[in-house]
């Protein structure tokens, strides 16, 4: 009997893996780090390799520490970062060198000399995106153009490229398949999501080689069969998508208007709008959501590069604190911020910004200022910020939303979360789960084999933890203009 799905979550810092059986109860998980690489100032580096053996290794160790047969599971889902690139040769199965990661900044310059040539409006209409290092295109041309001989290589369709997903199902298969799906590809800068497909302008445009890219296969769909040595019977993999999708999906986001913001180091937040694409004028990403049923489904999506890490930085950098979790109290421990704003511009700052060279401020101190009217402002730009990119994203959709869907480690500070309704006028809502990328790409995986019916079936296993309900304060009216008054000190706003 086929009693359960297996979720692959190929994350940033780890490899995981976790099953679910047929109510969406997490039944086990397995999660194994890899190395990060700086080799210099704003490279980020992953060994492709170290990915694929934590995950084969995460596989394995699932199904033997639990006593599950591969023949109980019903599908396999794979989700993953995303934009990260891989390029790697196919008869030896070798990367032909580091992963370029998302985070990784080398081809800033590239980036701009082409938006100096005036291509970015229609880069930006063909991909939904704008012309930054964060997505692959830049860094497989990177690759190409530093080692030669995989450019040759790469034209006669020798060598590979993949992100995560594409790297690990072609290990997964050994070899037989070198797929991606849409939600993925729309996020190299070189697939056109009006026409969903690869496109040769874009193609021509970073000088790569078609021969090199992957089919661009359905998000929820049967793909393939995975059968490792060490299992006695193959399963199916029927799903594909980027980790921000899936969560999208695991949040059960199915219809227009339909948004959750993920509260990790970052908060990313993302809209359904839909089979639309929208355009945004506001400077926020247009991206594949998921093709389902043969249709597809878009979303706007807005990222705030500090978010937890905001609380990281209290911790080891100011040392106010000693754990994370420490902070709602010492927020609580105030009744308000006490007249201080936290612009938490430590990386520069992204939408509706975009100022790289911003740094952070602390205003307002007095004498009577404490510890707690820091951290209660540090909570509240974290909000802020997420208010800021979901303003914009209603103004591009035209949709009000009524509330809005949380997720992520930050998400279970409860103070945070009743700042964010107070300051959107929007209630929050926190699912019990907080594996929503796992559970989105086990719903995926399980449509497509028929282990879930439909889409209805699956409402009834979204559980509710906690409701935050908006409160209009004079309070949160304050917050919000000093945020407006101060941040114009910091960063200039460009759009
Ligand atoms: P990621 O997937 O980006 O690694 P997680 O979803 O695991 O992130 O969340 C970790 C982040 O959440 C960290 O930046 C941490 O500072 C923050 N965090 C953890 N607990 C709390 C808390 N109680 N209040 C606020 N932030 C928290």
């Amino acid at each position: 009997m086929k009693k359960y799905i297996l979720s692959i979550d190929a994350g940033t810092t780890s490899s995981r893996a976790l099953i679910f059986d047929h109510k969406g109860q997490e039944i086990a998980k397995v999660q194994h780090e890899f190395k990060q690489y700086f080799p210099k100032e704003s490279w980020v580096e992953h060994d492709a390799t170290e990915i694929w053996n934590t995950q084969k290794s995460a596989l394995l160790e699932i199904l033997s520490q639990h006593q599950i047969a591969p023949n109980e599971i019903a599908a396999l889902g794979i989700t993953n970062q995303r934009e990260t690139t891989v390029v790697w040769d196919k008869s030896t199965g070798k990367p032909v060198c580091k992963a370029i990661v998302w985070q990784d900044r080398r081809t800033s310059k590239y980036c701009a000399n082409i938006k100096e040539k005036g291509l970015e409006t229609l880069i930006k209409k063909k991909t939904g995106l704008l012309l930054d290092p964060y997505f692959s295109a830049t860094k497989l041309n990177w690759i190409l153009n530093t080692h030669k001989e995989v450019r040759e290589k790469a034209e006669k369709g020798e060598v590979l490229f993949g992100t995560i997903d594409s790297w690990l199902i072609w290990n997964l298969t050994n070899g037989r398949l070198h797929v991606t799906d849409s939600s993925n590809a729309s996020r190299t800068l070189l697939f056109n999501i009006h026409e969903k497909q690869w496109d040769q302008e874009l193609l021509d445009l970073f000088e790569i080689p078609r021969a090199m890219l992957p089919k661009v296969v359905s998000t929820s769909a049967k793909i393939g069969e995975v059968k490792l040595s060490e299992w006695d019977s193959s399963i199916p993999i029927c799903a594909i998508a980027g980790d921000q999708q899936a969560a999208l999906f695991g949040q059960l986001c199915f219809d227009s208007g339909d948004v959750k913001n993920t509260y990790g180091t970052g908060c990313f937040c993302m809209m359904n709008t839909g089979t639309v694409p929208v355009e945004s004028k506001n400077k926020m990403l247009t991206t594949i959501a998921w093709e389902l049923n043969g249709t597809t489904h878009y979303a706007l999506e807005g990222s705030v590069f500090i978010g937890g890490a905001l609380i990281q930085w209290l911790r080891d950098g100011l040392e106010l604190i000693e754990k994370t979790d420490e902070v709602e109290a010492l927020a609580a421990s105030v009744n308000d911020n006490g007249g201080i704003t936290f612009i938490s511009a430590l990386t520069g700052i992204g939408a509706p910004y975009w100022d790289p060279m911003a740094t952070g401020g602390v205003f307002g101190i007095t004498r009577g200022t404490k510890k707690g009217h820091i951290a209660r402002a540090a909570l509240e730009a974290i909000a802020m910020r997420s208010r800021e990119i979901i303003i914009e994203m209603q103004k591009d959709s035209g949709i009000q939303f009524s509330n809005l869907k949380a997720d992520g480690g930050a998400s279970k500070n409860n103070l945070l979360m009743q700042i964010q309704a107070n300051l959107l006028n929007t209630n929050v809502v926190r699912p019990k789960t907080t594996e929503t990328t796992a559970i989105g790409i086990a719903f995926l995986a399980g449509l497509a084999c028929g282990f879930w019916k439909n889409q209805e079936e699956l409402k009834v296993l979204w559980q509710r933890d906690q409701e935050f309900k908006a409160q209009p304060l004079e309070d949160s009216k304050k917050i919000i203009a000093l945020w407006n008054e101060r941040i114009t000190k910091i960063v200039k706003h460009e759009s």
